[in-house]
This record gives C-alpha cells, sequence and structure tokens, in this order.
C-alpha cells in the first residue's frame, strides 16, 4: 500500500513502478549513508528529508548508516553529531542504525569469493602506475602484468595482505571487468588497500580497508536496500555498483538512482572545506551560528520545520541547480512568522523620561504573545517613568514620510501609550541621550484620543525599571561571493562582517528568563533565538536569526 503524504518526483515515480511489479515483495528500504568524518550540513539534509519521507510514503523503513570505511577522517564525535543532527531534523531511524564496518568480515569473505570465480585480483602496481595504465576516455587502459596470476596465487596474496605481510601501496585488490571498458569505472578497479591505520571502531583489527564502490554497494546489499537514492556524481559509478552486487553471491538487487546535490549560493556544502573553517579558526566550531551545519542552523534558530520544508520545496530532480538562500531564509521566516512569540527589544538604546509619569509608580499591562494567535496567551510588561526606545525611532531631522518619533510627531509605544517629546537632551558630540516626553493616559492600548487627533507611527520599547541587558549578535552571509567553491582559495571569500556583536541591549525580562535555543520575533526587528550554548537569565545572549523581511 502506497501512501503518499509528500509531492511526487521522478524518483517516486520509479518506486510506484517497482511497488506495482511487486518487485522487492512491494517493500521499500532507503537508507542515508554519511561518511562520520565531519558534521552534515543543510546539503545532507536533502538527502535526509527524501530518504527518510520516501520510506515513510511508502510504509517502508530508512536505514542510518554510517559509511566508516576510510579511517583516517572518521571519529565518535562525528558519528554523535551525525545522530543527533538527524533526530533533530525529526527522522526515527528505530533499530535501523548500521555501520558499514561492522561488516568488514562480510565484505572480506565476499572479496574471496570475487577471487574464487575468477572476478579479482591482487596487483602490484603503485597508484601512480595504475594511473598510467589506465587509458583516457577514447583509448582503453593497458592490463596489470598480474591479472592473470592464478586463483590459487590471489588467495594467498590478499591472505597476506590481510595479515599484514606487506607494505601500504605494495598490493592492491582490483575487480577484473575490462580495460577496454568505455566507462573508466569499470577498468579493473580497486577494491581493498593496505592501510597501517587504526579505525575509530575496528582498532588495529584490519590494516586492509574496503573502497568506497565496493563498501557502498555491498552495504546496501547487505541491508536489503530497495532503493539507493544517490547524487549525481554516481552516476558513472552505477556500473561498478551492479556488477559488484551481481556478482557478491548476494540476493538482494537494490537499484541506485542518482538525483542533483543541493547547491545554496553564499554557502559551502562540503564537509573538508567546513573542516577547514573550523580547523583554521575562522568559525567558533561546526556548530557556529553562521555555519551551513545542520548544528549550526539550528544553533542559528533555524527551526527544523523550515527545513523540512524547504527540502519538500525544492523538490529533487536530476537538474543540477543552485538555489538561492533567501529562499531557505523565506521559509525560516514562515515557521517563525506563525510559532515564535513577540518581545520587545532596544538593540541601540536611548533613555525616555516621561515627565509626567509619577517617580515612584509603575503599571502592569497585559498583552498578547502574538498578534493573530490568542492561543499563544499573554504576557505582562512593565511601564514606568524611564524607558528606551531604539535610536532610530528618534529624530529631529526626519526625512520625508517618517514614521516615528520626531520633536513634532507623537508615536504610539506598542501596546501602551502615546508619547510627545518636550526636549531633546544631548552630549557634546551631538548624540541624542536622553528625551524628556509626556504620555497621554487616555491612549493605553491603541485607545483613540479624546480629543481625535490622530496618532500614525508606532515604536518599540522596554522598561528602564525592569530591561535586561543582553548581547545580541547579528550574522550575515558567511561568505559574501555567491560561488565561494569557484574561487582558488574558497576562504578568501569569507564575509569579515558575518557577525557583529551588540553588547548593550535591553531585553524585556520575559526573554531573558527564555530557556536557551528558544526563537522569538523581536517586535519590528526580526527573529532571534537565546543562543543554546551561551545564553543565561542574568547574561542574556541573543543570536539573530533572520531579518522580518527579505534585505534587512
Ligand atoms: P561532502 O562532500 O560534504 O563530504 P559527501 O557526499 O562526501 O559530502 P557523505 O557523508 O558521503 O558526504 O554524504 C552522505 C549522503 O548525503 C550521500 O548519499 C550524499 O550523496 C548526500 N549528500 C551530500 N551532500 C549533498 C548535497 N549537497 N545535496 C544532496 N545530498 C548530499
Ligand atoms: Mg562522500
Amino acid at each position: 500500500m502506497t501512501t503518499k503524504a509528500h509531492t511526487t518526483n521522478f524518483i517516486k515515480n520509479r518506486i510506484d513502478a517497482d511497488v506495482a511489479a511487486g518487485k522487492n515483495g512491494g517493500q521499500v528500504v532507503t537508507r542515508f549513508p554519511p561518511e562520520p568524518n565531519g558534521y552534515l550540513h543543510i546539503g545532507h539534509a536533502k538527502s535526509i528529508c527524501l530518504n527518510f519521507t520516501t520510506a515513510v510514503d511508502y510504509s517502508g523503513v530508512c536505514h542510518l548508516r554510517m559509511d566508516d570505511t576510510n579511517p583516517l577522517n572518521e571519529k565518535d564525535e562525528y558519528i554523535d553529531a551525525i545522530q543527533r543532527d538527524v533526530q533533530w531534523l525529526g527522522f526515527e531511524w528505530g533499530k535501523h542504525v548500521y555501520f558499514a564496518s561492522d561488516y568488514y568480515q562480510q565484505l572480506y569473505d565476499i572479496a574471496v569469493h570475487l577471487i574464487k570465480e575468477g572476478k579479482a585480483f591482487v596487483c602490484s602496481l603503485s597508484a601512480d602506475q595504475m594511473r598510467e595504465t589506465r587509458g583516457t576516455l577514447t583509448e582503453p587502459g593497458t592490463p596489470s602484468p598480474d591479472r592473470d596470476r592464478s586463483v590459487e596465487d590471489n588467495l594467498d596474496f590478499f591472505a597476506r595482505m590481510r595479515a599484514d605481510e606487506f607494505e601500504e601501496g605494495q598490493y592492491i585488490l582490483r575487480a577484473k571487468i575490462d580495460m577496454a571498458a568505455p566507462n573508466m569505472n569499470l577498468r579493473d578497479p580497486a577494491l581493498y588497500r593496505i592501510r597501517k591505520v587504526s579505525h575509530h571502531r575496528t582498532g588495529d583489527a584490519w590494516c586492509i580497508y574496503p573502497m568506497y564502490d565496493y563498501a557502498h554497494a555491498l552495504s546496501d546489499a547487505i541491508e536489503g536496500i530497495t532503493h539507493s537514492l544517490c547524487t549525481l556524481e554516481f552516476q558513472d559509478h552505477r556500473p561498478l555498483y551492479d556488477w559488484i552486487v551481481e556478482h557478491s553471491g548476494l540476493s538482494a538487487k537494490p537499484q541506485q538512482i542518482e538525483f542533483s546535490r543541493l547547491n545554496l549560493n553564499y554557502t559551502i556544502t562540503s564537509k573538508r572545506k567546513l573542516k577547514q573553517l573550523v580547523d583554521s579558526g575562522a568559525v567558533s566550531g561546526w556548530n557556529d551560528p553562521r555555519m551551513p551545519t545542520i548544528s549550526g542552523v539550528r544553533r542559528r534558530g533555524y527551526p527544523a520545520k523550515a527545513i523540512r520544508s524547504f527540502c519538500e520545496h525544492i523538490g529533487v530532480s536530476k537538474q543540477d541547480s543552485i538555489i538561492d538562500f533567501s529562499i531557505l531564509e523565506n521559509h525560516v521566516r514562515d515557521v517563525l512568522n506563525v510559532e515564535a512569540l513577540r518581545r520587545m527589544a532596544v538593540l541601540d538604546p536611548i533613555k525616555v523620561i516621561i515627565t509626567n509619569y509619577p517617580e515612584d509608580e509603575t503599571n502592569t499591562l497585559s498583552v498578547p504573545n502574538h498578534p493573530q494567535d490568542e492561543i499563544q496567551g499573554r504576557r505582562d510588561l512593565t511601564f514606568s517613568r524611564e524607558l528606551y526606545i531604539d535610536r532610530e525611532d528618534f529624530s529631529d531631522d526626519p526625512p520625508p514620510k517618517y514614521m516615528r518619533l520626531t520633536p513634532e510627531k507623537e508615536v504610539r509605544l506598542m501596546n501602551a501609550y502615546a508619547i510627545k517629546v518636550v526636549e531633546v537632551i544631548k552630549d557634546a558630540d551631538g548624540q541624542v541621550q536622553t528625551l524628556h516626553c509626556t504620555y497621554d493616559a487616555d491612549t493605553l492600548g491603541g485607545q483613540k484620543p479624546k480629543d481625535g487627533r490622530k496618532i500614525k507611527g508606532v515604536i518599540h520599547w522596554v522598561s528602564a525599571y525592569d530591561a535586561v541587558d543582553a548581547e545580541v549578535r547579528v550574522y550575515e552571509r558567511l561568505f559574501n561571493v555567491e560561488n565561494p567553491a569557484s574561487l582558488d582559495d574558497f576562504m578568501e571569500g569569507l564575509n569579515p562582517d558575518a557577525l557583529r556583536v551588540i553588547s548593550h541591549a535591553k531585553v524585556e525580562p520575559a526573554v531573558a528568563s527564555a530557556d536557551a535555543g528558544q526563537a522569538f520575533q523581536f517586535n519590528r526587528i526580526g527573529y532571534f533565538c537565546t543562543d543554546s550554548e551561551e545564553h543565561q537569565a542574568d547574561k542574556p545572549v541573543f543570536n539573530r536569526i533572520v531579518s522580518l523581511k527579505e534585505g534587512w
């Protein structure tokens, strides 16, 4: 039974046909196979969403498989981060978490089987010699001098490779396919190489490690994956994938289907390059809120739901394209606009003294948390004689159509009263320091003034009585060039202004006391969240998630 909750695409059309034909008994099993050599990024989110939602749509399962066959760069820290990120995105693998390294013995046994079948041989060519004898797109390769070694000798050499009798690079196990194949991947590709390094899970049990193409195809077959969805660069590897599965002796026949990678402008989606940013100190870590990693955008405050809807929206195809970063930001806004509670914060405060309000008095205003959604409840705000407003909400030399406070023009304080200026106090540099104002007690919460005068502007404010000092981190794009990957050195494209720290913002108490990692709309300013690492109620730290509208 298919229950298609999500939109259709060319992959689902293929699966529909397979299910209808009764292939794999109508079952659908997909997998997400990251290599634990770094943190997941927004590109991986596309693959995660695709694999997990496809499984759900066909009442199947999606495996999480660590493709840990290259021990050099892999770490347990990355495994933990990958699991956390996939879960945070909202997907469950249940008991189906696997490690390619758990198959090492089986992969070895299959290699022995291939040797016995005359489908693999031990080769003494160096990596350079292999490259030189591979031929070109127009010329066939030259067979290895070891290609016709006897099965007995191959078995003996391979056993000795495994027994640590040789040096790295001295021997390699190769498939015996076709040195004249038009597809270069079929020209006797390497299956196993000697690597004298410890593996983070198998320790020193192995000194030979399987190549990616070999381990990946067989892991799929071992797990009974029915549809192996991968990115387009593996299209030319598919004939090798099929060859390996076919000759493995395993019964499963997974179908590899390729789709285009997610590329975003102003962004890098390569673990290797992202690691370079981390290692060089250009960012504070993998979860720096400027990073396009899943952990980075989580700390930045992007809701998981927005990433899922973005991935759903961009869909899958075989066409390579670059997606505009603002599309992702719009999904973030759409979710936050509905879900984020409204709060007031003043980023660049100037003091306002309400001269006709008693000095030792305050009053409590009950205001909605969300203007369109009563279910989100209300909170109390304190109104007092001294307040803060944002510097840019006052001007004594206003441009045309300025709708905020001026010496001539009254404004409403959001959720509170109308005020008008009686005196502007400046410092020696001519900077406004304090505004003396009066308020109209009859205008609370948007009530019309008794004398019928019109008040148009509305500005936000916080009470000096209970406002909390806060640090606000305003983020811009990490790169200021559209395609940083195209630069000789992508680090040259880093945006030096990607982080601006505002250290003396004032926020209302209800937001200072929020738990870490909570998102809010600061009225009229943008969406912000409490930083998951550094926020404290008495020392609040906020990250700007995204501006209110495109182009801040
Ligand atoms: P990177 O180049 O960042 O290391 P990778 O493809 O080598 O990426 P893997 O850990 O092997 O990283 O990726 C796991 C899965 O995620 C693969 O199936 C891969 O095709 C997919 N994937 C990686 N990057 C993207 C992307 N930008 N868009 C869609 N899928 C991706
Ligand atoms: Mg990879």
